[in-house]
């Protein structure tokens, strides 16, 4: 048995002291909404409340799926590291065209047919090392909320009912459709409906709030006092991102492929329903290409995350590649750029290595070395310019430089290496691939320990028990010690 003997106190090391940043200094970001660079004052001074369109769950998420979750990890950690408290909402699509389709295909009940790739959705974050949202709300448990929603619509008179007896969204009635995607409406066809969840700005048209049962739909159906059916897709994200953030909420993301009719619709429905702005800010990532075309399931030309760690890529290298450009620039995939994040992984590792067998105690008082706090600011100045994650690496790759210059002339003595170490630390935690495989699973099981602690300490037994399950699960047994708990390896 090899014994890890890791404490629960080593999880969080001392930080390095930080140098006062210059207060007129602050997060920018572009605003879809208005198309300009914008800082981020959110309603509630210090919180941020934010949105992200999660997946729908019928298939596995390709990596152009988590470009974008990874786009939105990047800004919840950056605006975590400035200070912000954040509160992140991620749907899950759990009933739609296509979960209904395709659970029918397979010839099981919606739910049991999305749970296992729910499941599949959260191993795969956590192999990427996503940070858990604050709320991960699945559609088929909010249907009450869109019935509520879709109610107020028809009582205020921009919701209508068909035929079919399926409900309608009147665009007409709401007369800044069109402001998110900047469509110019003056050609629209009055009257004219579009049933399916996804279409094209060409055929911008009334869009259905809810669509009423056929037999397509199988044992996928709710009661709503208009008669029997489903949502549709877009009423989902206006009742679950307004039930946890409230009617007016700061941000909200997504890839580009969103912004029309997805993100439009939402907007129409929150704003007539209640009368307030529905969202300051709204972001969007590029797409994820490969030979110039969208990567998606439609076109046949994706890689899932694990047809990527089949054949040999860690979870940390394919973060790598789909962090280091900017979120507005469409992203080619390319296996070259995997193998280069691996060189690049390479290079920071050893730099780290280095500093270790040098560094010495940490002492907060400790001040960084210049190069080292030219680094930290530079990689503020980068990530506050609406996230600009190339010149923030680059200020990272010119601190290896010079600090493998500092080791090879001596001048970076052992309190000194241990600040950079605890510098690296923070950039770490806005870029989540800076530590090696082996050590952020350790990091894992180290905060899954102290969750025991809290656990125990809130006589909460069964979640003590449950936490200690799932450390055996992953080759960890506890020890009591005089110290207290520790790990060992099994
Ligand atoms: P979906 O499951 O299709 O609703 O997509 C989930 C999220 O992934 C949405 O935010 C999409 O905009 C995003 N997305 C889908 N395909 C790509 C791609 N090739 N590149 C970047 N983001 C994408
Ligand atoms: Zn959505």
């Amino acid at each position: 048995m090899m014994t890890a003997a890791l404490n629960a106190a080593e999880v969080s090391a001392k930080l390095p002291p930080r140098r006062q940043r210059n207060n007129t200094m602050a997060f920018k970001l572009h605003n879809t909404l208005t198309r300009q660079l914008a800082e981020l004052r959110p309603g509630e001074p210090g919180h941020v409340r934010f949105y992200t369109c999660g997946p729908t769950v019928y298939n596995f998420a390709h990596i152009g799926n988590f470009r974008a979750y990874i786009f939105e990890d990047l800004l919840r950690r950056y605006l975590k590291f400035r200070g912000f408290r954040v509160t992140q909402v991620m749907n899950l699509t759990d009933v739609d065209d296509k979960t209904i389709r395709s659970s029918r295909e397979q010839g099981l009940p919606l739910r049991q047919f999305t749970k296992k790739y729910i499941d599949a959705f959260f191993e795969d974050l956590a192999v990427l090392r996503v940070e858990r949202a604050e709320h991960y709300p699945a559609a088929t448990d909010h249907v009450p909320e869109m019935i509520a929603l879709i109610q107020t619509l028809l009582d205020k008179g921009v919701g209508y009912k068909s035929d079919d007896g399926s409900i309608y969204f009147s665009i007409a009635k709401f007369p800044s459709y069109g402001k998110l995607a900047h469509l110019d409406m003056t050609g629209l066809r009055s009257g004219a409906r579009v049933a399916q969840d996804e279409y094209e700005k060409e055929s911008a048209a009334d869009f259905a709030l809810w669509k009423a049962w056929d037999e397509k739909d199988g044992a996928v159906v709710w009661d709503a006092p208009w008669g029997r059916g489903r949502p549709g897709w877009h009423i989902e994200c206006s009742a679950m991102s307004m039930k946890y953030l409230g009617q007016s909420f700061d941000l909200h993301t997504g890839g580009v492929d969103n912004i029309f009719p997805h993100h439009e619709d939402e907007i129409a429905q929150s704003e007539a329903a209640t009368g307030q702005p529905f969202v300051k800010y709204w972001m969007h990532c590029a797409h994820l290409v490969v030979d110039g075309k969208k990567m998606s399931k439609s076109l046949g030309n994706f890689f899932t995350l694990r047809d990527l760690l089949d054949k040999g890529y860690s979870g940390r290298e394919i973060r790598y590649e789909l962090l280091a450009t900017h979120y507005r620039q469409s992203l080619n995939f390319t296996f070259t750029a995997l193998d280069a994040a691996r060189a690049a992984l390479g290079r920071l590792d050893e730099f780290s290595d280095r500093l270790r067998t040098i560094a010495g105690v940490a002492d907060p008082d400790h001040h960084l070395p210049a190069w080292a706090q030219q680094a930290l600011d530079a990689f503020t100045a980068a990530l506050d310019e609406d996230l600009n994650i190339s010149a923030a690496l680059a200020a990272l790759f010119d601190m290896i430089t010079a600090g493998n210059r500092a080791m090879n002339e001596k001048t970076l003595n052992a309190a000194g290496a241990s600040t950079v170490l605890g510098l690296l630390k923070r950039f770490d935690s806005v870029l989540g691939f800076l530590q090696p495989e082996q050590q952020q699973a350790d990091a894992d099981a180290l905060a899954l320990l102290e969750q025991r602690q809290a656990a125990r300490k809130a006589k909460n037994w069964p979640e003590s028990d449950r936490i200690r399950d799932e450390l055996k699960k992953r080759g960890w047994v506890i020890q009591d010690t005089a110290q207290g708990p520790k790990l060992k390896k099994m």
